[in-house]
């Protein structure tokens, strides 16, 4: 059987394609030429650049699967692969850990002003060094404060364990959940505890630092009405998808000080954030890399490897 790599895939992945017996491409093929070239394929592997759109699955009647490295489907007419007996593949809990860890980037940058210092540091010379010093000398430790996460999934469960780590305790907030028990520690010391999850309200008045995990959900999970119901000073981040924080509402509190900073990996409008999100000292920006990270590349590759392996077999 022969499989097409058509956005790259990391090399763990292809060896265990290879070792499984598999003719592996990496090849790519253009966009335009797809039509009539895929269906001398079995199955097709892309990241987001590539679609597979129902025109192209007609087009390739030999096509017995698609996978995506990754989460999200919007490149894939999955319903219409779905119809035609296609299995449709993605990798959704291979990047989860390095999310979580971009997030505590975020947090410990914002708790010590590292996001602003960097930018600020006098040049030689500069008189205005102590200024400088006490101007991001307020800051804060994380362990003993209380980290509120609102969607308690695969995400938001590895930044509770990387929490409770870091001494923090943890507030989940997740209707479609009761429970999950959370491990952290290193592999030699692992420790497990359960975390109840709670109301939103109860979160909201408790959090120092609150994290989004969840989905967009149509409207924003943080909008003026959450923001008023925060402990002055918190922190956010927003690692989850743009949209589920209410940008006016969150540059408002941070005018007023409820918010006292604010971490943000998605927004509206990616890849450029709006003039007053990018200018704002207290918030710290990245450009969407959440799953940017060398483990989460080869866990992409060996989680997309094994369940195609799975379903061609
Ligand atoms: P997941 O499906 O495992 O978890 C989402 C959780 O949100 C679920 O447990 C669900 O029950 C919960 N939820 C749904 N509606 C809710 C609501 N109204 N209030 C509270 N909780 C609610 O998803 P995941 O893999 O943990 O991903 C979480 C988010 O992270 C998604 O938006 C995803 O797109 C995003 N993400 C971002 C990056 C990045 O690079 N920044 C990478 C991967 C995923």
């Amino acid at each position: 059987m022969k499989i097409l790599i058509n956005d790259g895939i990391h090399p763990t992945g292809k060896k265990l394609l290879e070792n499984a017996g598999y003719e592996v491409s990496t090849d790519k093929i253009a966009q335009e030429d797809l039509p009539g070239k895929l269906n001398d394929f079995d199955a097709i592997c892309v990241r987001s650049a590539t679609k597979v759109r129902a025109d192209l699955i007609d087009q390739s009647p030999n096509l017995k699967a698609i996978c995506r490295g990754g989460v999200g489907l919007d490149n894939i007419d999955v319903d219409h692969a779905k119809s035609k007996g296609i299995h449709v593949i993605n990798t959704p809990a291979a990047s989860s850990r390095s999310v979580a860890e971009l997030v505590f980037g975020h947090l410990y940058s914002l708790a010590r002003f590292l996001h602003i210092s960097n930018r600020e540091m006098p040049s030689q010379g500069n008189t205005n060094f102590k200024v400088l010093k006490k101007n991001y000398a307020a800051g804060i430790e994380l362990t003993g404060r209380t980290l509120g996460i609102i969607g308690f999934g695969r995400i938001g469960q590895e930044t509770a364990s990387i929490a409770l780590g870091a001494g923090m305790d943890v507030i989940a907030v997740d209707p479609f959940l009761e429970s999950a028990d959370i491990s952290f520690g290193p592999a030699s010391h692992k420790a497990t505890v359960t975390i109840k999850t709670s109301s939103m309200e109860d979160m909201l008045a408790n959090a120092d630092a609150i994290s989004l995990h969840v989905p967009f959900l149509g409207e924003p999970a943080l909008g003026e009405k959450e923001f008023a119901q925060m402990k002055d000073g918190v922190i956010i981040v927003n690692a989850s998808r743009g949209g589920t924080v209410d940008e006016d509402a969150l540059l408002a509190a941070i005018a007023s000080g409820k918010v006292a900073s604010a971490g943000l990996d998605v927004f509206i409008g990616e890849p450029t954030p709006r003039e007053d999100l990018l200018t704002n000292s207290k918030i710290s920006l990245t450009p969407h890399i959440g799953a940017a990270t060398a483990e989460a590349q080869e866990k992409i590759g060996i989680e997309l490897a094994e369940k195609l392996i799975a379903a061609l077999s």
